[in-house]
């Protein structure tokens, strides 16, 4: 048991022993650690924009429905007003049908009267007795009356069964119209069940996009996050590097330093201020935004020192971060070009390269930090814009 626990210890003491003197293996693997998060970063942003593009997609959708299914209600509601109009002209057939019955009827009515009235007097013998005191012309009168009455009742009745049967016939056409009007009503109303499901349809299409892009925005940001620590870790090992370098001689005083953009002073973002980058919140500005108008002058090397980052990130752009002796750090990003590599030595004044509008950048301008052990920190302790 014992010696199993000295064998341990052997092993643990040389990997131990194995790491610190690999040191450089620890530098590649933190700059490797930056690669590869910046890679994964890279493809989990294009992952979310393509989410975006869905749920725009979706929305897109949603609005060609949402207008067709008004226009849709709009015909409807023209159609239903149309119906309406067919329903009271049939109604108004319907009640001129009645009148024209009822004036048949009391037509009816009235001629049955006089008929049997006539009638009786004959069935009676009144006429024979009419004809005993009165003359034969009064006879024959009353025979030529009786006719006139009947031809007459006769025409009268004629004449509204058939306007009867034209109401009729017309009441048929306008019901067999609105009929036609229901069932263009029950196409529009079948439309409009439709047009309402895609659009319920959409909606889900829309929520679940919405869902999938802030599940995604999740990993983009704890990606960021390592991101930054990683290339936290890398820079500090490279500022170590040219501390150690450097030895105990250096004698860097802020009090050295120079405005890196000569003519320009217009910050357009203060240190700490949070931005809006496109819609995109970021609090805690870590430098100051000196623009440029969309010039891309050169950038000078604000003090002399070690160049511990020449790269190009995705929020930074191309970036250059020089270490210059107790602490000291100044970054410049968003560069069209870079004019110097990692690990070269520059002289305050030196071109380190230009203004440009790289990485996560709307419009030219240099972001200029300055950083004491590692710490974004307020230039303008520093500095003052010339
Ligand atoms: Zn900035």
């Amino acid at each position: 048991m014992k010696r199993v626990r000295k064998i341990l210890c052997a092993a643990l003491a040389a990997a131990l022993l194995c790491c610190c003197l690999t040191g450089t293996v620890y530098a590649e693997t933190a700059k490797e650690k930056v690669d590869r998060l910046e890679a994964a970063l890279k493809q989990e942003k294009a992952e979310l924009a393509a989410l975006e593009k869905n749920k725009a997609n979706a929305e897109a959708t949603k609005k060609k429905l949402e207008n067709q299914a008004s226009i849709l209600t709009e015909q409807l509601a023209a159609l239903l007003e149309t119906i309406t109009d067919a329903e009271t002209a049939v109604g108004e057939k319907e009640q001129e049908i009645t009148d024209k019955q009822a004036e048949i009827d009391d037509q009816w009515g009235d001629f049955k009267d006089q008929v049997g009235a006539m009638q009786m007097m004959h069935d009676t013998g009144a006429v024979a007795m009419l004809a005993s005191c009165q003359s034969l012309y009064e006879l024959l009168t009353f025979n030529n009356t009786m006719q006139t009455v009947s031809e007459y009742n006769d025409q009268m009745l004629d004449s509204m069964k058939t306007q009867k049967q034209i109401l009729g016939e017309e009441k048929a056409e306008l019901e067999a119209a609105k009929e036609e009007l229901e069932a263009q009503k029950a196409q529009l109303e079948a439309k409009a069940d439709e047009l309402a499901e895609n659009i319920k349809q959409t909606n889900s299409t829309i929520t679940q996009a919405e869902a999938a892009a802030k599940a995604q925005e999740q990993v983009v940001s704890l990606t960021q996050e390592e991101y930054d620590r990683a290339e936290q870790e890398w820079e500090a090992y490279v500022r170590q590097q040219a501390q150690n370098a450097q030895g105990g001689s250096s004698a860097f005083t802020s009090d050295q330093f120079i405005w890196p953009l000569p003519g320009y002073s217009r910050i357009t973002t203060q240190f700490g201020e949070t931005q809006n980058l496109n819609g995109y919140i970021k609090p805690g500005h870590k430098g100051i935004d000196v623009g440029t108008s969309g010039a891309t002058p050169p950038i000078l090397a604000a003090a002399s020192g070690t160049v511990t980052v020449a790269r190009y990130s995705s929020s930074y752009g191309n970036y250059v971060m020089i270490y210059h002796g107790n602490g000291f750090s100044t970054l410049y990003a968003h560069m069209s070009s870079m004019a110097v590599s990692q690990g070269q030595e520059v002289t305050i004044g030196q071109t380190i390269g230009n203004v440009g509008n790289t990485g996560l950048s709307f419009g030219c301008h240099l972001h200029f930090e300055v950083r004491v052990n590692g710490t974004p920190v307020n230039p303008f302790n520093y500095f003052t814009a010339a």
